[in-house]
């Protein structure tokens, strides 16, 4: 048994994965050294994220089963489905409110020309995507045959389809007391693997971060500065002040106290940049370190991995007024709201893996008359960004299974 404990060995992963990028991006791609390190670092990096996703599917699956059935009573059921709801919907909206502040207030991309990107948007082809249409195909996507979706690791259609099946159990009862018994068992002998998974998360973590950080535009980033800066900040400040601050309000519990118990998950969401590869973490976290009981956690988190992106719907909003400077379009009030409804809509449609946020842009953007070829300029910026907002929208996810859980005790419907 090691003596450093595994928080302390992901916080070393992180700080030499960092050290090390800086180090390989000092000596050049051409360098032998870079290149052998960077080939390592691929492996080991691909490695840790092939194991998570190897864990994803079956632990999406049993954790919303025995979440949705162990809540047995109807009225309790209610209750979850209710709170989980009103807090994604509530702390994404007030996500989107600090992003257009900060965007009406600082205006990035005020003093840039559009012209200076206008190779960038050459050659990019965004797909046209009207909200209608983007709801049809979320709508779509929610359904689907199960051994497909599973095979496919469609996270969204295997989330829908073990919420009915969960139903189905709580409404059967009794007589499938041995189906329960069953997913029961799958979901401690899954939670066991990621257990194992995550003695390799140091390395992982470490790889990931060099690979990043080792790799960056540094030339392009300066020009995009402002908006980096921008988005950063009050990414930041959603996740270091409003998600906390709604945490101690309704729990009591202290910030250091949460991110003590949480900070296996967001490490492994900033160097994954993916909710739902760092699900499996953020499930351990909330249940073993947060002491989130087993059926909310089970039942929130998958659930939120896939909808709940506060760091995602901040981005939309930032990144929409961001093009109409840069195109020289003011966006009115009525405009803004359109964007504040749509960034949502776009956040909860993004799945949670790499630059989704991005994608999913182009509904916003369309939504208000601006060019969608404009997403192209923010490629350069958006895996820095990603990582954040990722780590944001993973806080809101465990922050969510504590707070519905504080409401179900407040109730009384716990027992
Ligand atoms: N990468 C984000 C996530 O997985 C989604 C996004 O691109 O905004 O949570």
């Amino acid at each position: 048994m090691s003596k450093i404990s595994l928080n302390a060995q992901i916080l070393w992963g992180t700080l030499i994965g960092v050290l090390l990028g800086l180090w390989f991006s000092q000596l050049g791609q051409d360098s032998n050294i870079t290149q052998s390190g960077m080939y390592v670092a691929k492996l080991v990096g691909t490695l840790f994220i092939d194991l998570l996703r190897m864990v994803l599917i079956p632990l999406v699956f049993t954790s919303i089963i025995v979440g949705v059935a162990n809540l047995r009573s109807h009225r309790q059921m209610n209750r979850v489905w209710q709170g989980t709801l009103a807090f994604f919907a509530l702390t994404m909206a007030l996500a989107i409110v600090v992003g257009l502040t900060a965007a009406n207030l600082l205006q990035p991309g005020g003093g840039l020309q559009i012209t200076l990107f206008q190779d960038a948007m050459q050659g990019f082809q965004a797909t046209q995507m009207s909200i209608p249409d983007f709801f049809a195909h979320f709508l779509h996507s929610l359904f689907q045959n199960p051994i497909a979706a599973l095979a496919q690791g469609n996270v969204l259609a295997v989330v829908v389809f073990a919420l009915l099946f969960g139903i189905a159990l709580v409404v059967g009862g009794e007589r499938y007391r041995n189906i329960l018994t069953l997913m029961q068992e799958a979901l401690e002998l899954i939670l066991m693997l990621v257990g194992w998974i995550m003695r390799l998360a140091p390395f992982g973590i470490m790889a990931l971060l060099l690979q990043l950080i080792a790799t960056q535009d540094t030339g392009l980033l300066t020009t995009l500065i402002k908006f980096v800066v921008i988005v950063m900040g009050t990414t930041l400040f959603h996740g270091l002040v409003i998600l906390p601050l709604i945490l101690y309000l309704t729990t009591g519990m202290t910030p250091l106290k949460f991110w003590r118990g949480a900070r296996e998950a967001l490490i492994t969401a900033l160097a994954t940049s993916s909710s739902a590869a760092t699900l499996p973490v953020t499930l351990r976290c909330a249940e073993q370190h947060l002491h989130v009981k087993r059926d909310v956690a089970g039942f929130v988190i998958p659930i939120g991995a896939t909808m709940n992106m506060d760091g995602t719907a901040l981005y939309e909003a930032i990144a929409a007024l961001f093009i109409a400077n840069l195109v020289g379009i003011e966006l009115s009030f009525m405009q803004q709201m359109i964007v504040f409804l749509t960034a949502m809509l776009a956040a909860m449609g993004a799945p949670g893996i790499p630059s989704a946020g991005m994608v999913t842009m182009v509904v916003v953007l369309q939504s208000v008359g601006l060019p969608v070829e404009a997403v192209a300029i923010l490629i350069p910026v958006d895996r820095i960004l990603d990582t954040v907002r990722t780590m944001v929208n993973v806080e809101g996810d465990m922050v969510g299974s504590l707070v519905v859980q504080e409401w179900l005790k407040r109730d009384g419907a716990d027992e």
